[in-house]
């Protein structure tokens, strides 16, 4: 295989203070297989211990620097991050094959993710009581929880691991990251920039490589405090078993089926343009991509149509380009698993609008974006989570038909509404079982300052970002204070 790696980012892994060389996997460009994107060092048991040791050493230091020592830390790394833009959008697009404009823009919300959270580090950590007695001083404080454990898709090299480990971060808490294996280099260029701007060495911890070397010891490490997890919900649901014994508190984000019902009274074009980005954009391998389009019975042909024609105007290519809009999807085994899902809705004789043809690994991981039409509700691909560039349009008799129906899954993470009457679009949104609902909007984006996560089998009891994030990173203490003594007057 050729290389194609342009600037290098530190090699090894970041562990106990400094950088481990480590032996390598050689990891595919999916948009030309036959390059190396990344040689991703492989971390042993070993490593997660003295990881853990190292993060328990610092972490008490790290708390008693203060808030605003740490916020201005991640002030600076949200200005190296913004600084190196290119340089970081370029990795993403090389290792995981998202289109360079998708990277850029990833960067920069990795960046104001760091400022959000260099500003909340300063804001209230707790609340002042009165007390039964009066001269008693009652309140509560925050303090971190401790070690966390930060296990990250890759999907969002850069954004996800950033609104993790700022908040962590923020509040006093030191960290093991493990990303997954395609997203080691973005996360090596991530923890330089970090330790660059000021974090102290050994409170934050890098561990790469398959998890099947030492994924089972982190999740059930007795030295975590907290575990941090954005992936699949099988492997959220083994973290919840395998933590069982040393019970740190979980954070959770799993996957999704995300709806959009279109209502007759909405605007179409709009509407229709808007579900193509929410269905596609990235290859549709977004958490919160529109999974399912549904439509009620007046206007689904008509939606439909529009639709088809908006995915038709799609480029699909070479990542790299500025004027790709979908990229290859990110593994060979990624571009099978979906392709196999389309297959099987062939053989099933669904109406296909758009997409439905295979494409080789050798030409690179690609998926065409594929729109079935008129699906039913019961059918595999409307009902899996298939994470590539793949919409299906359901008809509804009705409006509480289309709300059932978006309703009618395991899972819960976002979900969409698209009407002009605004009464009709938030009544359905607070009857939608989601986390996150946009009333004429995508079901994708997510702002920092607000909680993020999902319902049902989507998500735990814990939401990230905003204020919501504050509230996993630290616990709380209720302190009495008396005056001691009898009450002196002069
Ligand atoms: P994944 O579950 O396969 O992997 C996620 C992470 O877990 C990776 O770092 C992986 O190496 C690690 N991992 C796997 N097995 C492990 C083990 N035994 N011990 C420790 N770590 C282990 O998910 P993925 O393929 O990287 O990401 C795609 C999935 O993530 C989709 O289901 C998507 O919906 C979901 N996702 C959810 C959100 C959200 O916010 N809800 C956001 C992005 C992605």
């Amino acid at each position: 295989m050729r290389h194609a790696v342009p600037e290098s980012p530190p090699e090894g892994i970041h562990v106990a203070g400094r950088w481990r060389r480590r032996e390598t996997i050689s990891l595919p460009n999916p948009a030309l297989p036959a390059e190396v994107s990344d040689l991703c060092p492989v971390a042993d048991l070993d490593d997660v211990e003295d990881a853990v040791a190292a993060a328990t050493e610092a972490a008490p230091a790290w708390n008693e620097a203060g808030a605003f020592a740490r916020g201005e830390i991640l002030r600076r790394a949200a200005v190296l991050v913004s600084e190196r833009r290119e340089l970081l959008a370029e990795s993403m697009t090389l290792t995981v094959g998202k289109t360079i404009r998708d990277s850029r823009a990833e960067v920069s919300r990795a960046a104001a993710i760091l400022h959000h959270f260099a500003a909340e580090a300063g804001q209230p950590k707790g609340e002042v009581y009165e007390s039964s007695d009066r001269d008693t001083f009652l309140f509560t404080e925050e303090s971190p929880l401790g070690v966390v454990g930060a296990i990250t898709p890759w999907n969002f090299p850069l954004a996800i691991p950033a609104w993790k480990i700022a908040p962590a971060l923020a509040f006093g808490n030191a960290i093991i990251w493990k990303p997954a294996e395609i997203a080691s280099r973005s996360a090596r260029q991530l923890t330089a920039i970090l330790l660059e701007a000021g974090v102290p060495p050994k409170a934050l911890n890098l561990v790469t490589g398959p998890s099947s070397n030492f994924g089972d010891r982190l999740i059930a490490h007795p030295g975590l405090d907290g575990i941090t997890f954005t992936g699949s919900n099988q492997v959220g649901e083994l973290i919840r078993q395998r933590s069982v014994a040393s019970s740190p508190r979980l954070q959770l984000e799993l996957g999704g089926n995300n709806p959009a019902i279109v209502l007759a009274d909405a605007d179409l074009e709009f509407a229709a343009r808007t579900i193509v980005t929410g269905a596609m954009g990235q290859s549709g391998q977004r958490c919160t991509a529109t999974r399912r389009i549904i439509a009620v019975a007046p206007i689904a042909e008509r939606i439909g149509q529009l639709i088809a024609a908006g995915i038709e105007g799609l480029e699909v290519g070479d990542p790299r380009s500025e004027s790709s809009d979908v990229g290859p999807l990110s593994s060979a085994a990624a571009q099978a698993e979906v392709s196999d899902h389309i297959d099987q809705a062939i053989e099933e004789g669904h109406e296909f609008l758009a997409g439905g043809k295979r494409r080789r690994p050798d030409d690179g991981f690609y998926v065409d974006p594929t729109f079935l039409f008129d699906v039913d509700a019961s059918a595999a691909i409307a009902r899996e989570e298939v994470f590539g560039p793949v919409t299906s349009l359901i008809v509804a008799a009705d409006t509480d038909q289309a709300l059932d129906l978006a309703n009618d899954t395991p899972f819960g993470l976002s979900a969409a509404v698209f009407t002009e009457n605004l009464h009709d679009g938030l009544a359905l949104g607070r009857r939608l079982e989601a986390g996150v609902v946009h009333v004429n909007g995508p079901t994708t984006g997510a702002e920092p300052h607000v909680p993020f996560g999902g319902r049902k089998a989507s998500g735990g009891h814990f939401r990230e970002q905003g204020r919501a994030a504050r509230r996993f990173f630290t616990k709380d203490k209720t302190t009495y204070v008396s005056p001691g003594g009898e009450r002196k007057v002069e």
